[in-house]
């Protein structure tokens, strides 16, 4: 299903033009605009879910595979020296496009990109209590 008004609903289903490097039934693979490096791709589903959480288990697990297959041509093909996988989920995480998307990252040791943060220092209770609070 698409939802009104999406911009990635419209081009993963081919209405608004971009650069697919990848496409079956249920997803196009586009390149990114504004690329954090050469090569920098975007796994779209077809139908549209604003995040991880609304996203169908079954299409998770075919989303990372195809991360894993293309992201070896991109190694490959692009020369590459490393890769992240990236997906932003809400506001507060970065997410600009509320349509599901992965990021694929190719990275160059010469690419001066920080996919980076500032790493705090728990102490062994707070990492107790919140592992309390989270264990599943
Ligand atoms: P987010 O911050 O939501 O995880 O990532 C959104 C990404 O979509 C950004 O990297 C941005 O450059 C890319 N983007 C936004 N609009 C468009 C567009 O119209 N076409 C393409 N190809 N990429 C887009
Ligand atoms: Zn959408």
């Amino acid at each position: 299903m698409q939802e009104e008004n999406c911009i990635f609903c419209k081009i993963a289903n081919g209405e608004i033009p971009s650069k697919s490097i990848y496409e079956d039934e249920e997803f196009r693979v586009i390149l990114d605009l504004g690329p954090a490096a050469k090569g920098h791709a975007l796994i779209l589903p077809k139908s549209h879910y604003a995040n991880l959480f609304e996203l169908p288990e079954e299409t998770a697990k075919k989303v990372i595979v195809l991360a894993k297959k293309l992201g070896n041509q991109m190694m490959d093909k692009l020369h590459a020296d490393g890769f992240n996988l990236m997906q932003n989920n809400g506001e507060a995480a970065g997410q600009t496009v509320f349509h599901f998307h992965m990021h694929l990252i190719p990275r160059y040791k010469d690419d001066n990109q920080k996919i980076q943060w500032v790493p705090g220092k728990p102490t062994g209770e707070e990492l107790e209590e919140i592992q309390k609070q989270i264990i599943y």
